[in-house]
């Protein structure tokens, strides 16, 4: 390809609110343009290196036993009233109407559609396993879109589905796909950690989030240094801490007035944070108000609240009508004597001895409480539902774990029958009995692997593509691009490559050298070759390295040989 035929136009600034690096270096490379709010276009730079990782998670969901098909975008709502879901997903899911009025949804994920798809195909145990997968636009309308390519409305999604005949068969599936995820992301030159994580909305058995290093990312993990342990904030397992015991004292209501954080209450009677409850107001869907209890120095951790609080499938902070209703007030909340409310503690909170909590009046609190004593075991749920912090003993090991944070690139889930039984998916095993599929979910955001890519990747002058999925391989650069030795040398090296199979891009541009030179870097092309006067004269040709900066000269008998070479080490 010549650089004058390519569509890339590169700017000198990035749009204001681009906030993380990816975004503004897309930008600003001519990767992508912006259509509306989280919908974008790919440039054609972009869409190469698009294609490339697609062509990675091809050929690994092919030698994995996947099968590529395409299914459609637009879904019948029928399929989604039959699982259950239509009601669930709420807002993120785009919906829309044909001209007869039924109803549709844009996919956001595909496992009603597949499920029926092989409902009405798939008799028999001797079909199984079937792994079936697409690559194509999901639509998700996020609550905040932002990041550029990261949290899009409209993104390109590998997503796989396994059937299998049983849970020993879907779990090998699993693995099968485990493992070829970390094929993928390794082959794509990522950093990254498969990390325990939470099912979230599909819901299930187990789940690992493969997670690409990098300090912008939007997910937050907990990993051990010690052992193999790491997982998402929302999943991390955490041991109760027990308070050492202590004399218990009675309980008392104190005045503490316009105390209504945790912080103020804390100074106002001078005890230390880790005496302290503190309390979260959630209400879900059909407004029921859970309240969520931790110690002071502790934070809520939604998900899990979720978990625990049967039927509730999105959280909202609650309105304070309901927290009148049910007797309380703002600030000052507490197990306590409160009425109408699901009441969820935290199970270090059981552990304490002597503690502040809220009296569900304003202005007062009560000390001296012992959950253990004071709280009514009839009335309240007590569960794991506290945010991981650095420093909490690993579950699998007990050192103290560390925090880091990443971008989710890809999920891997085992179903069960949660699907295949909403939707009556059967078949019939070896006895004839007929059977629910075993199922799993496989899903890879290639948009958000190329962004992972550039915060990986990138210095203060462009990205810093790994060969596998730089747009280009090697750039060739004719300083003077009037110079016709100049030019005749630098086409014969293009065939040579293209000949050799490299993918090459000659910038035959009329600009000054110094703006292809800085377009190179930004654009972040692995190696340049650079074709000057000197090199007509010397016979040598200078290559650069875009990762190291470093030149190098060979002689041009060598250059295509030592070119293969130096491209299999970046
Ligand atoms: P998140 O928690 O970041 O919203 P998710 O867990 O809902 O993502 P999955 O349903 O697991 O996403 O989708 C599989 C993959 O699709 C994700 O790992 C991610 O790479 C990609 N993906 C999901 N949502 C988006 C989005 N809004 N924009 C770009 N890629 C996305
Ligand atoms: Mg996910």
């Amino acid at each position: 390809m010549r650089a004058t035929q390519l569509y890339a136009p590169t700017l000198r600034e990035s749009p204001a609110e681009a906030e993380v690096v990816s975004h503004k270096l897309m930008y600003r490379a001519g990767l992508i343009r912006k259509a509306a709010g989280g919908l974008y276009s790919y440039l054609p730079l972009a869409w190469r290196t698009m294609k490339k990782i697609m062509q990675i998670i091809r050929e690994e969901m092919d030698s994995a036993g996947g099968q590529e098909l395409m299914m459609p975008i637009v879904q019948p709502a029928e399929m989604w009233q039959e699982s259950g879901r239509w009601a669930v997903y709420g807002p993120e899911m785009m919906r829309l109407k044909d001209r007869h009025g039924r109803e549709f949804s844009l996919g956001p994920t595909h496992e009603e559609m597949i499920t029926t798809l092989v409902r009405d195909e798939v008799r028999s145990y001797k079909q199984l396993p079937l792994m079936l997968y697409q690559i194509q636009n999901k639509y998700r309308d996020e609550r905040r879109p932002r990041f550029g390519l990261m949290r899009s409305r409209e993104f390109v999604m590998k997503d796989l589905y396994s059937f299998d005949k049983d849970i020993d068969g879907m779990n090998e599936s699993y693995q099968k796909m485990y493992d070829a995820y970390v094929r993928i992301f390794t082959r794509c030159g990522l950093k990254f950690r498969a990390v325990e994580a939470d099912n979230g909305a599909i819901g299930g058995g187990h789940s690992h989030e493969f997670t690409v290093l990098a300090p912008s990312g939007e997910s937050s993990i907990a990993y051990c240094e010690h052992c193999d342990y790491a997982a998402s904030d929302e999943k991390a397992e955490l041991k109760v801490i027990c308070a050492d015991a202590e004399e218990l004292k009675p309980l008392e209501k104190v005045s503490t007035p316009a105390c209504h954080t945790i912080e103020l209450v804390k100074n106002f009677l001078g005890v230390p944070i880790e005496k302290t409850i503190k309390a979260v107001a959630f209400m879900d869907d059909d407004e029921r108000l859970i309240l969520a209890f931790v110690r002071g120095d502790h934070e809520v951790n939604e998900i899990k609240v979720m978990n625990a609080v049967e039927g509730a499938n999105h959280l909202y902070m609650a309105e304070e009508r309901l927290i009148t209703a049910a007797g309380s007030c703002a600030g000052f909340m507490s197990p306590i004597g409160i009425k109408d409310a699901i009441i969820v503690v935290d199970a270090t909170v059981m552990e304490m001895y002597n503690a502040v909590a809220g009296a569900n009046e304003v202005d007062t609190h009560f000390i001296n409480v012992t959950p253990r004593r004071d709280f009514d075991a009839k009335k309240i749920h007590v569960a794991d539902i506290r945010m991981v912090q650095a420093g909490d003993p690993c579950p699998k090991c007990g050192k103290p774990l560390q925090m880091t944070r990443g971008i989710e690139v890809g999920q891997v889930f085992t179903l069960g029958s949660k699907y295949s039984t909403a939707l009556h998916a059967t078949f019939l095993d070896e006895d004839g009995l007929e059977r629910f599929f075993e199922m799993g979910c496989y899903g890879i955001g290639v948009g958000r692997t190329m962004a992972a890519a550039i915060e990986q990747n990138n210095d203060a002058d462009g990205i810093i593509w790994t060969r596998a999925i730089a747009p280009f391989e090697v750039v060739i650069v004719p300083v003077n691009a009037k110079d016709s030795a100049q030019i005749a040398l630098a086409e014969e090296l293009y065939n040579e490559l293209k000949a050799a199979g490299v993918d090459v891009l000659l910038d035959d541009r009329k600009e000054r050298a110094g703006v292809k030179f800085k377009d190179c870097d930004l654009i972040g092309y692995p190696l340049r070759v650079t074709i000057s006067p000197k090199t007509l004269d010397s016979g040598n040709v200078e290559i650069k390295i875009r990762r190291s900066g470093e030149f190098m000269n060979f002689a041009r008998g060598e250059l295509t040989a030592k070119i293969l070479e130096l491209l299999e080490t970046l």
